[in-house]
């Protein structure tokens, strides 16, 4: 019975993940994991003495407790840090789960007449080694995401070095099952952990929340195997490809590759340019911005960090309704890595009901910007840098961008003339077509809408 609660779980998170791949299915993706998740506690109470259901379902109650304290507190602009600090809390699971195995093997059913099985120890290893570098890699992550931590050189050798001694210590330990072996690999672990993840900073930050995830992904099916649950197995290894692909299709978004991301954050970070001499631009005012998009045949809005910031996407859809009132067609373009995490203003969009018909990926619109009339970026900044185009030395060199720069108008509402996440210079508010519109975004929104 357990077996078949077990695989009709895997059959519903299978669904989640492919339903969760598109807006319009996602709310059933969610309802498919919640059926998952319940299947799965069931097999579990099915599986137990009666007596300790109690222990789990007062864990259940104080864990439940906290998330919903936490999901409920956490603003949306603060979501990227939460995913991580709950990455964070599966590489400890997996730690913390690895280590009761390597002490007391017999109450795991891992050990034989000749001690703990090879396979056995393989799991635990790498079990424990890669949710130590989730636990710290995932700590510092949230660290960097929240503001408190900036990012640090640490030459490529050291982290090399680290990474060597992890391998030899996981054959030491899996061909001598020495626990100090153990204690000093899952130590290591999480010191590299820490320092793989220090170093980097900037616009790869993305990429290695969702590698992170990944780990802790493999990491909770590498566990899945010394408790020998087929569920977690599954799971994890789910999570662990679904992490996996995410980051490269994000890598391909920015035009590079993982091991560029990882490798070259050891070298010093190029030094982020900002220009700090003063240069002409082009200042409107609500009034001006009302006019010109009265005049539009064709808008398209670009949402950026900015709009997340100020909580504009109510607004942004009711000038967006009024505009369509008027004959003026309204689209919404999404930089992969527009936000703080993936799918970040896709939320924020659906949360004020935009249609999803109008929400475009930036392959899909990028073209669309030559023909149209008004761009209209509301704290959108890094993601429209045309320096990603010309720049060679620029930290953004190479990332595709939405070109809003050839429409004909584009208004940037952003609060000063200030620079991004990567903290350097947009040329494209010095650009004869661009009106800076100076002000949150969700004010600036609301006196526009006002004004027309
Ligand atoms: P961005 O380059 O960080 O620019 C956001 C802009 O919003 C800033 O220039 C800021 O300018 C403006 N802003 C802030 N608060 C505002 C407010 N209340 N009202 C109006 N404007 C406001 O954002 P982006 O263009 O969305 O690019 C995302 C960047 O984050 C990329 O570099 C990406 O690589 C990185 N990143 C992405 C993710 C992800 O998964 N999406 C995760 C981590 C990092 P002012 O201060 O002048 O207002």
């Amino acid at each position: 019975m357990t077996e078949i609660l077990y695989l009709i779980a895997a059959v519903c998170f299978i669904l989640a993940l492919q339903k969760l791949s598109s807006a319009e299915t996602s709310r059933a993706g969610n309802l498919c994991g919640i059926f998952g998740m319940a299947f799965a506690c069931l097999a579990v109470y099915m599986s137990i003495d009666v007596s300790e259901i109690w222990f789990i379902l007062t864990a259940v109650a104080i864990g439940g407790s906290i998330g919903i304290f936490i999901a409920k507190k956490v603003s949306m602009t603060a979501l990227p840090q939460m995913v991580a600090g709950f990455h964070s809390l599966v590489g400890l699971a997996a730690v913390l789960i690895a280590f009761s195995a390597c002490f007391a093997p017999a109450l795991f059913n891992i050990s034989g007449e000749n001690g703990i099985f090879t396979s056995s120890l393989i799991e635990m290893g790498l079990g424990s080694a890669i949710g130590a570098i989730t636990f710290t890699g995932s700590f510092v992550a949230f660290l960097k995401l929240q503001g408190t931590y900036k990012s640090n050189y640490i030459p490529l050798s050291v982290n090399t070095c680290i990474a060597a001694s992890i391998v030899a210590l996981l054959v030491y330990f899996i061909c001598t099952e020495s626990v100090p072996a153990f204690i000093i690999l899952t130590v290591l672990s999480l010191i590299f952990g820490a320092t793989l993840i220090v170093p980097i900073g900037g616009a790869d930050m993305p990429v290695i929340v969702s590698m992170l995830n990944s780990y802790s992904g493999w990491a909770a099916s590498g566990i899945g195997f010394t408790l020998q649950n087929d569920l977690l197995i599954i799971t994890g290894a789910l999570v662990g490809a679904s992490g996996a692909i995410l980051s490269y299709i994000m890598c391909k978004g920015m035009n590079r590759s993982l091991p560029d991301v990882i490798f070259t954050a050891g070298t010093p970070a190029s030094a982020a340019k900002s220009s700090s001499e003063a240069k002409p631009f082009k200042q409107g005012a609500a009034e001006d911005a009302a006019f010109i998009l009265k005049n539009a045949s064709s808008v398209i809005i670009v949402p950026g960090y900015g709009m997340a910031i100020s909580q504009a996407q109510h607004a942004l859809k009711e000038l967006g309704d009024i505009l369509k009132k008027n004959g003026t067609t309204v689209r919404y373009a999404i930089h992969p890595v527009a936000g703080r995490m993936p799918g970040h203003m896709n939320v924020l969009l659906a949360e004020a009901n935009v249609p999803y018909e109008d929400v475009f990926e930036l392959d899909e619109i990028n073209r669309d910007f030559a023909t149209c009339d008004v761009a209209y970026v509301v704290g959108a900044n890094d993601v429209t840098n045309p320096a990603a185009k010309n720049d060679p030395s620029s930290p953004i060199y190479g990332m595709p961008i939405l070109e809003v720069e050839k429409a004909r108008t584009v208004l940037f509402l952003k609060r000063s003339m200030g620079t991004g996440y990567a903290g350097i210079d947009n040329e494209l508010f010095y650009e004869q077509n661009t009106m800076m519109l100076l002000g949150d975004a969700k004010k600036m929104t609301e006196a526009i809408i006002k004004a027309m």
